[in-house]
């Protein structure tokens, strides 16, 4: 085993696109990485709708960590949520259930991303999921495939309407891609599948407070992919903000115009991004500021001021106005390890971190894509097969490619979904979850308590031994039942 005391010690909190692209920078380098992440994998966001829609499996875009990790020795993974990172003393805490682990470090780099901003109406969370983990993929698939079996069961036309209207809140890729998808699910996927009722009569709403679509795509491609997307079946509605959300619908407020109620069972919130609470951690013990989006100031070469040794990369980053976009996170993560061998092998400093944008891209539905590549625009099935390659080539692992271009194959050139099962679970857990105080933590019992509840196991088996042996349990009982 390596001796991580010796050797110059790297922890990476995160194993998402800036958490692994460091990871992996620091391979043949002689240092220990210790990658701490709350969720045992990496997550493929850009794909996370196609989990919610049925196309493809949450582990075809999220494989352990600890498995893309396993040929690079000098890595290991560490599963808890970061709690806190004590900068001083170079050390981080992070907690699983109710064990503390505390790591220390001798340089830090922090990826630790984003998550769903509700601009102050976190209440908006609990009828209407975001998009940013399996738990919420999930989740909206449950409440995507569910509203259509409620509705299939519904006493009157006024709660079928309800049930089958979907309102997707926020018009930027992914608020586009949710709608294209619910909308091919209701007008081709289902079709057939109900029998009280029609399946095509959903209603899909993409609303959002912009006056346009995609807004960072321009002009042209925003309103190609409306049009798009309204020959498809789906109403846009702009220039609109969300002022209530509620179980049964959302009431929208417009500049000039009185607010309109929509009585809707299934609302996916894709609007705004808000930095990890870490940005505010190390926003308190460096001084530098955070952003609306509590992104946080770096330096040029993505370190904190005053902290060379640490870096932050990614969705938490507030420099020159770069985009929340995986690209940025990939080359920023890279970049710091690069920074760190070149320390180490007393190279001379980096030039500052320079973002490479190599375009972006959205799809519609099957076979329609916008692109952008600096002024260079395409939209419509050309555009779709270069969205298919890019995702194929920044998906992790060649099994994953293999199982996602089978799954497309079924979903887009056939009619079928594999992916369609929904569980009570993935709706009700999380929610219920998160009303305990402490969440898993207060299910799970703390190490001190582990005596004890062994004792406790150990005497409830013996009982039931004992009446196993009597006759009045097990084998007996219902043999001679
Ligand atoms: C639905 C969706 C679609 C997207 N589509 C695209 C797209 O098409 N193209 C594109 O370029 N970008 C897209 N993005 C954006 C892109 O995914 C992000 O910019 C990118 O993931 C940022 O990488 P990151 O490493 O900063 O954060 P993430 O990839 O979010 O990783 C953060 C990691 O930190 C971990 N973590 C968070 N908090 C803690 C904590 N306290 N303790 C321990 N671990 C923690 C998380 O578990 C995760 O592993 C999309 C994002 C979403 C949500």
């Amino acid at each position: 085993m390596t001796d991580t005391a010796k050797r110059h010690h790297v922890v990476v909190i995160g194993s998402g696109f800036g958490g692994l692209f460091a990871t992996k920078g620091l391979k043949r380098s002689d240092v220990d990485v210790t990658m701490i992440a709350k969720t045992n994998h990496h997550l493929f966001q850009p794909l996370l709708y196609q989990v919610a829609t049925g196309i493809l499996a949450p582990g075809e875009i999220a494989p352990a960590t600890r498995d893309v990790l396993s040929g690079q020795k000098n890595a290991r993974v560490v599963l808890g949520e970061v709690t806190d990172i004590d900068l001083a003393n170079k050390t981080i805490t992070s907690k699983i259930q109710r064990r503390e682990t505390v790591t220390s470090y001798d340089s830090l780099i922090v990826a630790a991303g984003a998550g769903q901003s509700y601009f102050g109406n976190d209440h908006f969370a609990e009828f209407a999921p975001g998009m940013k983990s399996i738990d919420d993929a999930l989740e909206l698939r449950g409440r995507i495939f569910g509203a259509f079996e409620l509705a299939e069961l519904a006493e009157t036309e006024e709660e079928r309407e309800r049930r089958m209207t979907f309102v997707v809140v926020g018009a930027g890729p992914t608020g586009v891609e949710m709608a294209g998808q619910i909308a091919e699910l209701a007008h081709r996927t289902l079709r057939k599948d109900f029998r009280r009722i029609d399946t095509t009569k959903a209603r899909v709403i993409l609303l959002d407070a912009a006056p346009q679509v995609l807004p960072p795509f321009g002009k042209k491609l925003g309103e190609v992919t409306k049009k798009s997307l309204e020959k498809r079946g789906v109403e846009v509605i702009l220039g609109g903000l969300v002022s209530d959300l509620d179980e049964r619908g959302l009431t929208v407020q417009f500049k000039d115009a009185e607010p309109m109620r929509i009585e809707s069972g299934c609302k996916v919130w894709a609007a705004g991004v808000q930095a990890s609470e870490l940005s505010t951690t190390l926003s308190e013990q460096t001084g530098a500021s955070l952003d609306r989006a509590g992104r946080i100031a770096v330096n040029p070469d993505l370190t904190l001021p005053g902290y060379p040794e640490v870096f932050v990369v990614g969705d938490m980053i507030a420099l020159d106005n770069l985009p929340g976009v995986a690209q940025v996170a990939i080359q920023g993560g890279k970049y710091a390890a690069k920074t760190i061998k070149g320390r180490l092998a007393g190279k001379p400093q980096l030039k500052p971190f320079k973002y490479f944008d190599k375009g972006s891209m959205a799809t519609i539905s099957r076979f329609s894509a916008v692109v952008k590549m600096g002024n260079f625009t395409l939209s419509g099935i050309i555009a779709w097969f270069m969205w298919l390659a890019v995702h194929l080539a920044y998906m992790t692992g060649y099994r994953n490619r293999v199982y996602a271009l089978g799954h497309w194959l079924v979903s887009f050139l056939g009619h079928g979904r594999s992916e369609r099962v929904i569980t009570e679970t993935q709706i009700f857990a999380r929610r219920a979850i998160n009303r305990l105080d402490g969440g898993t933590a207060a299910v799970a019992s703390a190490p001190a308590d582990w005596n004890k509840v062994r004792a406790k196991l150990e005497a409830k088996a013996e009982q039931e031994s004992a009446l196993t042996d009597s006759g009045k349990r097990g084998t007996h009982e219902s043999a001679a039942g």
